[in-house]
């Protein structure tokens, strides 16, 4: 069995390593961030402040996410809508990590997270992926860059579909989020002490992969 961690902060360029290496080794690839941001959608369509853990809890029964493969490829739904493509918006980043900070949240998502998990070949990436959702991954991996080179992988990213972004804006918006990201209470960015750190600032994405698979076999 193989369960890989690889946890970071905000455009650390989990996402990328996480889908090539699920390539390479054929393997089922979890994009966990994409569960908290379709929660977040889901509370800011329902008129929820996404930071008042009293207004998210109500709509919990409401919220059913769910995770299928096409193609190999994950797709994020909110009942019967594909909300994969919206969730990448980038106002859902913060509505994401303001509900990610509260502990009904988290216990419904991990929870997801672990019945898709267990039992299976898989790596998973997020924030507590080795700290806490899956504390018994054989391999584990702490994913970093500096502040300008994620907010420029992000920037990029985002240009590239067609958004107009204000690089500023973005930057003070990705440190924002990693900032409550690594103060919550519930579950927080860290590394675990068994994990390896990997920084990534002046490492291109197949060298990355390329690391890991290594560290892996
Ligand atoms: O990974 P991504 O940037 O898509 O995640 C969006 C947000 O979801 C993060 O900023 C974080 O607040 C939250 N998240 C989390 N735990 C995870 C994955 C994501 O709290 N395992």
């Amino acid at each position: 069995m193989i369960n890989i961690a690889l946890d970071g902060p905000a455009g650390s360029g989990k996402s990328t390593i996480a889908k090539a290496i699920s390539k390479k080794l054929n393997i089922l690839y979890l994009d966990t961030g994409a569960m908290y941001r379709a929660f977040g959608l889901m509370a800011y369509r329902c008129g929820v402040d996404a930071k008042n853990a009293v207004e998210v809890e109500k709509i919990l029964p409401l919220v059913d996410i769910k995770v299928k493969y096409v193609d190999g490829a994950q797709r994020t739904y909110l009942g019967d809508e594909d909300v994969s493509e919206k969730i990448r918006e980038n106002h859902v980043s913060m509505l994401a990590s303001a509900v990610s900070a509260h502990q009904c949240v988290r216990e419904k998502l991990v929870e997801l997270q672990r019945e898709i998990a267990l039992g299976t070949d898989c790596v998973l990436d997020g924030r507590d992926i080795g700290t806490h959702v899956l504390p018994n991954a054989n391999y584990k991996f702490y994913v970093t860059a500096s502040l300008e080179e994620r907010t420029d992988r992000r920037y990029k990213e985002l240009v590239a579909k067609g958004h107009t972004v204000d690089k500023d804006a973005l930057k003070e918006e990705i440190a924002t989020r990693d900032y409550n990201d690594s103060h919550r209470k519930f579950a927080p960015l860290r590394q675990a002490d068994d994990a390896v750190y990997l920084d990534t600032s002046n490492m291109t994405a197949e060298e990355v992969v390329d690391f890991v698979i290594s560290r892996i076999k």
